[in-house]
């Protein structure tokens, strides 16, 4: 190749990270390029960001060996066809390091792949790599990842948010054409706040979490973070859907979003809970939220003040109900089965070594409030009455949805902080999942939509909830306010 057609092919190289995800799955249809390029400009964006700290493991050169059998095959059946995806370090994948962020799992390969990313496979797409995330997916700003904090694009001193940080953090940067994360209390939402990407988080059980390195069973959903709300609808389509391997999967056919989506939302009716303008919200947050409303009023829907009266007790009762399901799911790292062992002089001695070195200091404080609040005689006090609240929380939506079909709120009551700012106090950071913790309590679908800038100009989100497997719904309304916020990323690049 000469000088000229090499110079040429970089540029077409790096304008193709910078495209959405439908535009690639288009572009590779229509063989404006191959997948090979697709897959050799994202490796080449990727290997240009170590400062951003997203990848935990990157499986560059299997991805480019995929991208060319792609091209000689050229099977362009799948939604995703020749697509290269990075995903949470939270899923399991065959043969591929899967670590959660831990160190108890730095060494864990596991033999079975998780049923949402073997669905991103049958759709074409393949594995870029593994993102960072927080351990065990505890956190709000990937700080207690065993890997290292993730960077956010927005400044070198800011946190992604978290725990899909390392997921956020590598699709606004270009490194990924969309990424998957979960969130059991607003791991997907967050850090698509923090990052001004689109973060879905779908109706509990609308995909499956087998595979899944489980955190909390009862609230734990994957989802699509992407970089608009199109490609959220094609890669929520990509990978839902029922399956036998998860007892709490439910068996509902597989919907069309991206041919259902649109942006004509007239006379859908929105809710505004009174109770989430909370106390110190900046006003910042409260100027987003009206200039919300503003814009699906543009759009036709009708505004309506809503009470959901129990949300003040919604992070109490999830800081009882996540730590006492974790703690239990965290039982069987014991250094027997999977990953990190430490020495002992006996099995109890091996057993206290491996978990004292493998979790971190979040990890295990979890496990100590889980344990605690699980425990006979506190159990009735806290574990029982958590669930208690958990049910009025509920109850508070299915209210409201007899009349609204959706309810707006912002996504976060702050934009990115720095990195630090809030690591010595666990319930500042906590505070963090104040809007989107009911959702998962309640098992609904909810997304996070970037639709301005604070005065640092950094990304700020808003929160559409939907009833229970109406994701279109909330998808069009998402796009509606897409489309008025003209949201683009304004940061420059620090990290090359
Ligand atoms: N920040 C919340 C927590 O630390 C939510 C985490 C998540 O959704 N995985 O529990």
């Amino acid at each position: 190749m000469n000088f000229l057609s090499s110079q040429r092919l970089l540029n077409k190289m790096s304008k193709i990270s910078e495209l959405s995800l439908t535009k690639i799955v288009n572009g590779i249809k229509k063989k404006d390029f191959s997948s090979e390029e697709v897959t050799k400009s994202f490796i080449d964006s990727s290997k240009k960001s170590k400062k951003l700290n997203t990848y935990i493991t990157e499986c560059f050169d299997e991805a480019l060996e995929i991208s060319k059998n792609f091209d000689k095959k050229k099977d362009y059946k799948g939604l995703l066809s020749g697509v290269p995806i990075a995903v949470k370090d939270l899923f399991c994948t065959k043969n591929v390091k899967t670590t959660a962020g831990s160190k108890i799992l730095h060494n864990f390969i596991p033999t079975y792949e998780s049923t949402v990313t073997s669905n991103l496979w049958s759709q074409g797409a393949f594995l870029l790599g593994k993102l960072n995330c927080d351990e065990f997916a505890m956190g709000s700003s990937n700080e207690t990842s065993f890997f290292g904090n993730v960077k956010n694009p927005y400044g070198e001193k800011l946190v992604p948010g978290g725990s899909s940080g390392g997921s956020a953090s590598a699709l606004a940067a270009g490194l990924t054409p969309a990424t998957i994360g979960t969130d059991t209390g607003g791991s997907i939402r967050q850090p698509a706040s923090f990052t001004g990407t689109v973060g879905l988080k779908p109706t509990y059980g609308r995909c499956s979490r087998w595979g899944i390195v489980a955190f909390a069973s009862s609230l734990d959903q994957a989802g699509p973070m992407t970089n608009s709300v199109e490609d959220s609808a094609l890669l929520l389509q990509a990978m839902s859907g029922y399956d036998s391997k998860d007892s709490t999967s439910v068996n509902k056919k597989i919907e069309n979003y991206s041919s259902n989506l649109t942006e004509k939302i007239k006379g859908l009716k929105i809710g505004i809970p009174k109770e989430y303008r909370v106390d110190k919200m900046p006003t910042e947050i409260d100027d987003l939220w009206k200039k919300g409303i503003e814009y699906l009023k543009d759009a036709g829907a009708i505004i309506k003040n809503i009470s959901l009266e129990h949300t003040m007790y919604a992070l109490p009762a999830y800081y009882i109900v996540a730590p006492a399901e974790a703690s239990s799911n965290l039982a069987r790292y014991d250094g027997v089965k999977y990953g990190h062992r430490a020495v002992g002089k006996n099995l109890i001695e091996m057993y206290e070594n491996t978990r004292s070195e493998g979790f971190g200091n979040e990890v295990k404080r979890r496990i100590l409030i889980g344990t605690y609040v699980l425990s006979s005689g506190y159990y009735d006090a806290y574990y029982l009455k958590a669930q208690k609240v958990r049910q009025l929380i509920k109850n508070d939506f299915d209210k409201a949805f007899k009349d609204v079909d959706a309810i707006l709120t912002p996504s976060t009551p702050s934009s990115a902080f720095k990195i630090g700012d809030k690591s010595d106090d666990p319930v500042s950071m906590y505070l963090n999942d104040i809007f989107t913790v009911p959702v998962n309590l309640s098992g609904l679908p909810a997304i996070s939509v970037p639709a301005g800038y604070d005065k640092n100009n950094l990304p700020l989100g808003l929160q559409l909830i939907g009833k229970a497997f109406d994701e279109q719904t909330i998808l069009n309304l998402s796009l509606a306010i897409e489309k008025r916020a003209n949201f683009k990323k304004n940061y420059s690049v620090w990290w090359t």
